[in-house]
């Protein structure tokens, strides 16, 4: 039966035939027509540069671009003047550990992440605490592969500069309580960082109200075009923050002698940016709040339900995560590798991920090298469901 809460978007997908079941969204969402012909636009009919041009067409791409932003801030209730373009969540949490890191972190202080996390989220840290004598703490996870928040909260010492955590898991879905880790680090001065990757496809964000200081997330997953993603920083701290890359568009004046810097968002901005997909991803931000991303959210999680009720009942599958995490199912089917499984499911017409995820420690905490893990969409479908189910099943008759 098809549940209320069901969108019928596949349509509205180009790149989607019929038959094919892509349930790999996590790693990179397909793009509705109105993304696509947004850029299209952006270069077949208005492009110029931003912010120097005086003629009229570059002042037009400059209101694009800013509106852009405005639209970014606004999709989580933050500030434009707060929220930074950059190349992605992976580039936006190495601006927060170089810039802010740099400046505010130095030996025997503690990062706090936890053992889920990204490696996005991971190896920035793990650079900087080599660079500045710091140490990282991990916060351990529950059985069914939530952050442990209690034991997360008594891991924040007086030491503990940051906390990093990812909103929800990209590999088992499972989606973190921040308001109550922010109101926790704060407790303790400590900043948070959150990684909003996977959360902002599929769950409103109010940076405001979940407290957090840096919020970080992709355009790519978010049904927009790559190379462009957002970093939104609370303004008290992002006016104290140093540039990082230098360049042009990010100065106030320049000398050999000495240089003076723009106030942010620019000061973070160095260089010519990506100004088709400021455009895409506004025309994604649009798409996804006519679609409404509540809707989203309980569209996936009942796909999600009726995906996780039927490989239950299959022999020898087992689940990571928990049962009410959002939009991505971690699986293994039996002994056999995650790998063969996406290649057998490739042959019928379903495209998931295995291997790591980027995700190592998680691997180490589950006892397995890999996952196979199915994601799912705005245009995901109980059609693409049973596709799966039907792939699993076809991988356990030829392995036996
Ligand atoms: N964090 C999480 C939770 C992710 O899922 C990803 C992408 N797989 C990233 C960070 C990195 O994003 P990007 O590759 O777009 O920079």
């Amino acid at each position: 039966a098809i549940a209320p809460a069901l969108l019928d978007l596949r349509g509205e997908f180009p790149a989607l035939p019929e038959g094919w079941a892509y349930l790999d969204a996590a790693a990179t969402a397909q793009k509705p027509r109105a993304v696509i012909e947004a850029i299209e636009q952006a270069y077949a009919r208005d492009y110029a540069t931003v912010h120097r041009g005086v003629y009229a067409r570059s002042a037009h791409m400059t209101e694009a671009y800013e509106a852009a932003r405005e639209a970014a801030a606004r999709f989580i209730n933050g500030r434009a003047d707060e929220t930074i373009f950059v190349r992605g969540a992976t580039e936006a949490i190495n601006l927060v550990a170089n810039s802010w890191g740099d400046a505010n972190i130095g030996p025997g202080d503690r990062i706090l992440l936890t053992q889920l996390e990204h490696h996005a989220n991971i190896v920035p840290w793990r650079m900087l605490a080599d660079r500045t004598g710091a140490e990282i703490d991990v916060a351990p996870l529950t059985e069914d592969g939530r952050i442990d928040e209690a034991a997360l909260i008594a891991l924040i010492g007086p030491a503990t500069k940051l906390v990093a955590v990812a909103h929800v898991s990209n590999v088992l879905g499972s989606v973190a309580d921040i308001a109550k880790i922010a109101a926790s680090a704060h407790a303790m001065g400590a900043k948070l960082l959150v990684d909003g990757c996977q959360a902002a496809p599929r769950l409103a964000v109010d940076v405001v109200a979940l407290g957090a200081d840096f919020y970080a997330f992709s355009a790519h997953k978010l049904y927009g075009p790559t190379g462009i993603g957002v970093l939104w920083v609370r303004k008290s701290i992002l006016d104290t923050m140093p540039p990082w890359q230098g360049g042009g568009a990010m100065i106030d004046e320049v000398r050999f002698e000495r240089v003076t810097y723009a106030s942010a968002p620019q000061r973070f901005e160095a260089g010519t940016p990506h100004i088709a997909g400021a455009i895409g991803l506004h025309a994604a931000i649009r798409w996804v709040e006519g679609v409404g991303i509540e809707a989203i959210d309980a569209h996936e999680r009942a796909l999600l339900g009726i995906a996780r009720a039927e490989l239950s009942r299959l022999n020898s599958v087992r689940l990571f995560g928990p049962a009410d995490s959002a939009g991505i199912l971690s699986f293994a089917v039996g002994a056999i590798h995650p790998h063969d499984v996406a290649t057998i499911l490739d042959e019928g017409a379903v495209a998931i991920r295995a291997g790591h995820h980027c995700a190592q420690p998680l691997m180490r905490w589950l006892g397995v090298p890999a996952t196979a893990r199915a994601s799912f969409s705005a245009h995901s479908t109980e059609g693409d469901v049973a596709k799966l189910v039907a792939g699993i099943e076809r991988t356990q008759r030829i392995f036996g």
